[in-house]
This record gives structure tokens, C-alpha cells and sequence, in this order.
């Protein structure tokens, strides 16, 4: 199940991401802007609650937010997505999880999680701007599963289609949201054309 959310100051704000010279404060500030405008497309569905109000003149039938929201960034480049979904989600949960490969086995290990215990009863966001292979994404979603997760939305910015692939067949019911699907992998697990490493452009590790 797979989305790419299409819209100009998505599409321009990725391209910034994408150019090579783009200063790691402008690669931070637009993965935040572009996952809050995702985040913006990928909330049309929450669940919302009829409730009985009081406005300064008068009686008021509405509506809210009935299910919460958690948000668990895939360490490290995760990490940029949140912010620019917290200003619009300010009472979201964020959990966290951390994924190596292990050199021998290649078997994902889990080096660190931490979730808040609200996670069977809403609305989990995995964030992870580079869906690449999909093996850190399915590995971190299986552990998310494991702790409760019932309703759970994989948001990448950039994804590839063997990491769509990966998703779709060992998560069936996980929705996938990309802003761009890009054309391959390259011999060393890189998106093409991509935006090279997100966390050392994240976080000026180059
Ligand atoms: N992770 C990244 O940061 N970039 C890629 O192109 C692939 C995986």
C-alpha cells in the first residue's frame, strides 16, 4: 500500500535535499518542513470523536482527534523528521529505535527502543527518510508489531522500488507514504538519484 504524496513545495523542497551543495542547515530545516507537510496529508484519515463545546456566544456540536498519535524515528536520520511533525501533532508520543546489521549474520539487531505504552490503541508514525532496502524498516516495524502496534504508517521522504518490494510483502497492512519514488539501488545500497546519506547530511557527519 503505497502513497506518494505529490505537491509543489514537497517536490521543491526535495530538490534542495537532493542538490549535493545544499548546507547541512538547510538539508535539517527542509527534511522537517517536508515531513510536516507530509504529515499534513498522511493525518486525512485519523480518527475524529464528536464532542459538545462551548464557544464564547454560544453552543458548539464539533469535532476532535480521537486516537493518539506516536511517532518513532528509525535512529539516526529519523531523528530529523520529528520536529516539523510535533509543531503540528503537539501531543504526540515519540518512541525510538535504533537498528545495526550484524556484520556475520546480517540479521538486524535491535541496539535500542523505547515506546511509550499507548502504542496498541494509536496511530504509530515509523519515520525514516531513506527507504532503501526496507531491511532496517521491516526490522524496526516487526519490533514495533511486537510491542503492540496495531495501526502503523511507514513515512519516508525518498524510497526505492526494492524497499517498497520489502514492505509490501513482509508488512501487508503497513501504509507506505513517500514524497518521491526514485529508480533503483546502487551497488552499495544507495538510492538513485536519491540525496546520498541522510544522517551524515542530517547531521554534518560527512
Ligand atoms: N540511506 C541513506 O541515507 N541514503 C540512501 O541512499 C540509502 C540509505
Amino acid at each position: 500500500m503505497l502513497i506518494v504524496i505529490k505537491h509543489p513545495l514537497i517536490t521543491h523542497k526535495l530538490t534542495q535535499l537532493r542538490r549535493k551543495d545544499t548546507l547541512t542547515r538547510d538539508f535539517r530545516y527542509n527534511v522537517s518542513e517536508i515531513a510536516a507537510l507530509m504529515a499534513y496529508e498522511i493525518t486525512r484519515d485519523l480518527p475524529m470523536k464528536k464532542v459538545s463545546i462551548e464557544t464564547p456566544v454560544s453552543k458548539c456540536e464539533t469535532t476532535e482527534l480521537s486516537a493518539g498519535v506516536v511517532l518513532i524515528p528509525v535512529l539516526r536520520a529519523g531523528l530529523g523528521m520529528v520536529e516539523g511533525i510535533v509543531n503540528l501533532l503537539p501531543d504526540a508520543k515519540v518512541g525510538h529505535i535504533g537498528m545495526y546489521r550484524d556484520h556475520e549474520t546480517l540479521k538486524p539487531i535491535t541496539y535500542f527502543s523505547k515506546f511509550p505504552e499507548s502504542l496498541s490503541d494509536s496511530v504509530v508514525m515509523v519515520l525514516d527518510p531513506m527507504l532503501a532496502t526496507g531491511g532496517s524498516a521491516s526490522a524496526a516495524i516487526k519490533v514495533i508489531k511486537e510491542n503492540g502496534a496495531k495501526t502503523i504508517k511507514l513515512v519516508s521522504i525518498v524510497g526505492a522500488p526494492e524497499g517498497v518490494a520489502r514492505i509490501e510483502k513482509d508488512h501487508p497492512d503497513v501504509q507506505i507514504y513517500l514524497a518521491a519514488l526514485d529508480s533503483r539501488l546502487n551497488e552499495h545500497g544507495y538510492i538513485i538519484p536519491g540525496l546520498g546519506d541522510a544522517g551524515d547530511r542530517l547531521f554534518g557527519t560527512i
